[in-house]
């Protein structure tokens, strides 16, 4: 039985906003056909958009725009960093030494990453933090860090609990050897307002990603932002024409660049987090005994709740999404992974929770967005007294 589509995994994507689909519209018609890269007046409007949106997002963010790269979105951002300041190390001599410190906890676009690194020679330590919740702390970088360590990979906040590490006391401590940082910040953003000012929450982080979509801008468009200091070390990954600064070839997205600048501009004057707060303190509240949290989050819209007590299901996600229900099983992109019913390959974040295999296919995360509602809550309760009912029935 289908109750009615609930949508609670803001945190693998979010709507549209209506205002960002509107900034974008010219864009996507023949008005303006041009590629940026063009002489004609077509192409120069184009490029004129772009440089305007690199500009606002500079602003927002508290960076400069020339430290503003516009790629697809966070995974490319985490593949270029890791990949190409691998590369200047493996260039360097054939017999090269590197080693890169990579959270544990990290997303998978940087730990396969860190993964293919390996093949290639370089060294790897996956780190489990010793804070609350597994967040990484600065002295547990200082423990792992070697003579040829070269980048540290640890993102602002988790993407699967919430989780918080001591981003900007690692930066600062790398800075001080020399170790490049790149922090992941894709769901950091999320609460909006002032959290948006990386560059002054932040300012020790060399290189910092993220993605337009889960930020109501559009799919297919993100950021890595370099700054100045540490750019020259960055190579281009795809490799092509001059495009950002000679460092990203392909045909620039105007469209998807423009959404995000407009995605950045809402956010940076809309503050949600009363909004997540209250739908946080209302879900917890309604759902009482029947669960437990993995982990506090730090940023209350991502919530990682475990049913285990409750339930003996293979995947409670995959059963809620019989009943409409969406939310996730750890991230979205691992979904391949761990949303089949047959194979068990479970999250990696809730393994390094110490989670056993019952609790992990009975844990589900439940991410708001802007447009979440108690009545979307309420729903979802619904369905859940709907399994509790049946489970005291067999
Ligand atoms: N990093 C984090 C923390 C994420 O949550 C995601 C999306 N799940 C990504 C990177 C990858 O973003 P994208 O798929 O837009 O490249």
């Amino acid at each position: 039985m289908k109750i009615k589509d609930v949508f609670l995994d803001g945190a693998s994507n979010s709507p549209l906003d209506k205002r960002v689909f509107k900034a974008m519209k010219p864009y996507l018609s023949q008005k303006f056909v041009g590629n940026s890269s063009s002489i004609h007046d077509f192409g120069v409007k184009s490029s004129i958009a772009i440089e305007e949106s690199r500009a606002t997002i500079a602003k927002a963010l508290g960076v400069k725009s020339e430290e503003v790269f516009f790629t697809s979105g966070a995974s490319e951002s985490n593949n270029w960093v890791i990949k190409t300041l691998s590369m200047n190390i493996i260039a360097e001599s054939p017999y090269h030494t590197g080693h890169i410190i990579c959270s544990a906890t990290e997303h998978s676009s940087v730990i396969q990453a860190c993964k293919e690194m390996e093949r290639l020679g370089i060294s790897v330590t996956y780190l489990e933090g010793s804070g609350g919740d597994g967040a990484v702390l600065c002295k547990d970088v200082k423990k792992a860090i070697k003579t040829d360590t070269f980048l540290i990979c640890v993102m602002a906040l988790n993407n699967e609990t919430g989780v918080k590490n001591d981003v900007e006391a690692i930066a600062k401590f790398a800075t001080t050897h020399k170790i490049r940082t790149l922090v992941d910040c894709t769901q950091w953003l999320s609460y909006g307002g002032n959290t948006l000012n990386l560059g002054k929450i932040f300012p020790h982080a060399d290189y910092l990603s993220f993605s337009a979509h889960k930020i109501y801008g559009p799919l297919g468009v993100g950021c890595l932002i370099a700054r100045s200091n540490v750019k020259k070390y960055l190579r281009s990954l795809i490799s092509g024409g001059a495009q950002e600064d000679g460092l990203r070839g392909g045909t620039s997205n105007t469209a998807g660049i423009v959404g995000l600048a407009k995605s950045i501009e809402l956010l940076r004057n809309d503050d949600l987090s009363v909004h997540y707060e209250y739908l946080y303190n209302y879900l917890t509240d309604r759902i009482g005994g029947r669960a437990y949290l993995n982990a506090s989050p730090y940023h209350l819209n991502i919530i990682n709740l475990n049913f285990s007590k409750m339930f003996n299901y293979d995947n409670l996600a995959a059963v809620l999404a019989t009943y409409g229900i969406a939310v996730s099983a750890g991230s979205a992109c691992d979904s391949e992974h761990n949303e089949t019913l047959e194979a068990f390959n479970p999250s990696h974040v809730l393994l390094n929770l110490g989670l056993n295999e019952r609790e992990i296919r009975n844990s589900i995360r439940i991410s708001f967005t802007k447009f979440t509602t108690i009545k979307d809550i309420e729903q979802f309760i619904e369905v859940i007294h709907l399994l509790e009912e049946q489970n005291e029935r067999n």
